[in-house]
């Protein structure tokens, strides 16, 4: 099971760190990277063919499937039966009209730029000062 296209995921990703400092990165790790199958070949010895979403993190960059201190990708390595992770469940009493594979996927949200904060202190400062 592949990720994808390194550039691809560059590219979903925004700049910045998704973890605040050294302690809050370890504590995903351990929460989530050192038991998924994506990361298993790094653990394994083989760092080129590790996640590549968490090299993104080491670039200062924040994947796009990292969401609310989750990772939508994550699949546990000894979740089912064979090698191949199994793909993630329906969710339970849900009827599906659809099939999810083609709909399913990442969206990077941004925060709103900021109004500007002075028409709202000059309308404040006429309404005090008694200007029209
Ligand atoms: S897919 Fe997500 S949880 Fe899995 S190793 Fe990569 S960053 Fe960690």
């Amino acid at each position: 099971m592949s990720l994808g296209d390194y550039d691809a995921l560059y590219e979903q990703s925004r700049e910045g760190g998704p973890f605040s400092n050294s302690d809050e990165g370890m504590a995903f790790m351990d929460a989530w990277c050192n038991r998924c199958v994506h990361d298993r070949p790094a653990r394994q010895g083989n760092d080129a063919k590790g996640c590549p979403l968490v090299l993104l993190t080491l670039t200062d960059r924040t994947p796009a499937q990292f969401v609310d201190g989750r990772c939508t990708e994550f699949r546990d390595e000894d979740s089912g039966p064979g090698p191949e992770p199994q793909p993630v469940p329906d969710p339970p009493g849900q009827l599906l009209l659809l099939p999810r594979a083609p709909f399913e996927g990442v969206r990077m949200l941004s925060p709103l730029p900021e109004p500007d904060p002075l028409p709202a202190v000059l309308a404040a400062h006429r309404v005090t000062d008694g200007t029209p």
